[in-house]
């Protein structure tokens, strides 16, 4: 958050740029402790990236660092704190996680990551397939004798909804929302504190802070007030599926592939190979350095035939949509390449 920095004053109105997940968290949060808030979004609250998002609420596939796992334990805690204070209907999706290798070296790391968490008192179970389909999900195809992992406490969520549920609150406590306007400048004085936020309706706010929450824009709306925000860039590939009847309960990742329902009749998939295949070459860049290229046709067609393969039931119907999005991470270095690495099949 920039804005009158150093009098510790608590800062009267605070425009908060960009209503995804982390734009609608701060300002639902923001209101909540007392402060005026006014949503800003370029677009429809939750239709960024949080839209394209797996939304896979997890610490198993964080185990780099124990200080980070500990981190998206306390993030998993905070997810349920919150599905209690706003109410869970049409978000929050605490079916646990599971996930199966194909090949003898990634079912050896799997079990190993397994046999750590549990070591980290992180809830795990072991099963086979044959198990998994008698208990939870009926309709794969996986293996009968193949190790699968449980990981009973993890989750998804609906991102979009989750957003309009923060913004309806938000709102209802006295927050304004602007939609379908973007921020175009940032004014401020002449000692650097913030002022105004024009937006490209022609309308000005008066502010005195601003929350920069512009996912993949986020750096320019940080060059806005001379700051440099450098991003990392990670192209990936979503894909949604209309289904009849969605034929799974939970977010899984089976090999090369990961699958969550999406509501009541659709699912998502994810393929960290598929992304590995998308051409950056291609790609006409906007002013972040970030892809604004969203043809992803490839995807349905490398990843279906994956899925049918490694689990997927009965053969899902159409792609209802297969956009193609960058996560633009903030990051210390200018200088990081894209991510390409093809090797692990799954996170
Ligand atoms: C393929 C993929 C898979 C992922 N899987 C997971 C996962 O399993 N688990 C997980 O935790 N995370 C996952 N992520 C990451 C997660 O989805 C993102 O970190 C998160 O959605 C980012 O939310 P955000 O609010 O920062 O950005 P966004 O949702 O993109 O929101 C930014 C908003 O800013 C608005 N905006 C932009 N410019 C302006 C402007 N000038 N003025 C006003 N508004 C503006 C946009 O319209 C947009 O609504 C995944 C990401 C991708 C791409």
């Amino acid at each position: 958050m920039t804005g009158r920095t150093g009098s510790g004053k608590r800062p009267g109105r605070v425009a908060v740029i960009g209503v995804g997940i982390l734009g609608a968290s701060v300002g639902w949060n923001l209101v909540r402790h007392g402060a005026d808030v006014v949503l800003v979004d370029a677009g429809r609250p939750g239709e960024g990236v949080t839209n394209w998002s797996f939304s896979w609420v997890n610490a198993g596939n964080k185990t780099a660092r124990k200080s980070y796992f500990d981190l998206n334990v306390a993030g998993m805690a905070a997810y349920r704190e919150l599905a209690r204070t706003i109410g869970s209907d049409s978000w929050w999706y605490p079916s646990g996680h599971l996930r199966w290798a194909d090949d003898p070296a990634a079912e050896a790391k799997l079990l190993e990551t397994a046999g750590l968490l549990a070591g980290w008192d992180y809830r795990v179970e072991v099963s086979t397939g044959a198990e998994v389909r008698r208990r939870l999900e009926p309709a794969l195809t996986v293996p009968g004798e193949v190790p699968v992992v449980f990981y009973p406490d993890e989750a998804w969520v609906h991102g979009r909804h989750l957003v309009g549920r923060l913004v309806g609150q938000a709102v209802a406590s006295g927050a304004e929302h602007r939609s379908g306007t973007a921020v175009r400048d940032i004014g401020t004085g002449a000692d650097g504190s913030i002022r105004t936020v024009a937006l490209s309706d022609g309308s000005r706010l008066d502010v005195d802070a601003v929350v920069n929450a512009a996912g993949p824009s986020a750096s320019r709306i940080a060059g806005l007030v001379g700051r440099h925000l450098p991003m990392r860039r990670e192209p990936g590939a979503v894909t949604r599926l209309d289904c009849a009847r969605v034929p799974v309960h939970r977010a899984m990742h089976a090999p090369h592939v990961e699958i969550r329902p999406d509501g009541d009749t659709s699912v998502v998939l994810h393929s960290r190979d598929v992304d590995a295949l998308i051409d950056t070459g291609e790609n006409r860049r906007n002013s972040d350095g970030c892809s604004t290229n969203r043809r992803g046709a490839s995807f349905p067609r490398s990843a279906i035939p994956a899925s049918q393969r490694h689990g997927w039931p009965n053969g899902p119907s159409r792609p209802t949509d297969s956009p193609r999005w960058e996560r633009c991470r903030p990051c210390r270095a200018t200088t990081r390449p894209l991510r390409t690495a093809a090797s692990r099949s799954v996170r």
